[in-house]
């Protein structure tokens, strides 16, 4: 899942008004973000290979540490527990935050083929296989970012033209990003996977500096 993973960052903003929408959106991806750098450092496995799912052309092989249930636990107690000693927010948010993290693993095991990993040795893996199914999978992904969006600016308003058009160059990025993904050409490498993966982290600043140009309406 791609976007998906943003819908529910943006989602979260309801329930963790005084948390940053890039702290959500780190949350949501905070699995994709660590996983290039794990892959570029030869601990987890990725191999292109073209066919492996009607719409992902990629062999997930091996990526416990930053994609199994419990590493993704372990991953969300240790984000949201930094999270709360640096910041003053109440437990609902640090909840919240830490089940943004968690989703990550929900929302895969939805799109992926069966590779998702419950430990990091366990070799039972999961996933209903979405990505064989773009009839499903395709608007799946976009009613749950449109849901993302909707809840998004429900409950937050733009405080000035930044707060506005950055957010909607934001979703509009995003849904560029999608249909590349999903009609650009087969990455040459796993290491070029990994390489274009770190792009999230621009989207995470996207994130940050669109929040700080929006208020929330709940208080
Ligand atoms: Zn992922």
């Amino acid at each position: 899942m791609f976007i998906g993973h943003f819908a529910v960052g943006f989602g979260a903003k309801k329930y963790a008004p005084q948390v940053s929408l890039g702290i959500l959106l780190l949350a949501s991806q905070l699995a994709d973000l660590i996983w290039p750098n794990l892959v570029l450092l030869g601990i987890e496995r990725v191999e292109v290979e073209p066919g492996i799912t009607a719409m992902v052309p990629l062999n997930l092989s091996y990526y416990p540490y930053s994609h199994s249930l419990l590493a993704l636990a372990l991953w969300a107690a240790i984000f949201a527990g930094i999270y709360s000693l640096l910041r003053r927010v109440n437990m609902k948010a640090v909840i919240t935050i830490a089940l943004v993290v968690l989703s990550h693993w929900v929302l895969d095991v939805m799109t992926h083929r069966a590779d998702m990993p419950l430990t990091v040795t366990d070799p039972a893996v999961f996933g209903l296989g979405l990505w064989n199914y773009p009839a499903i999978a395709i608007p799946l992904e976009l009613a749950l970012f449109a849901w993302g969006i909707w809840s998004y600016t429900h409950y937050t308003r733009a405080l000035n033209l930044k707060g506005s058009i950055g957010f909607w160059s934001l979703v509009a990025f995003l849904l560029t990003a999608y249909a590349f993904n999903l009609l650009g050409p087969t990455p040459p490498s796993s290491t070029a996977v990994a390489w274009s993966a770190q792009s999230l982290w621009l989207i995470v600043l996207w994130g940050f500096w669109v929040d700080r140009h929006r208020i929330s309406k709940k208080r």
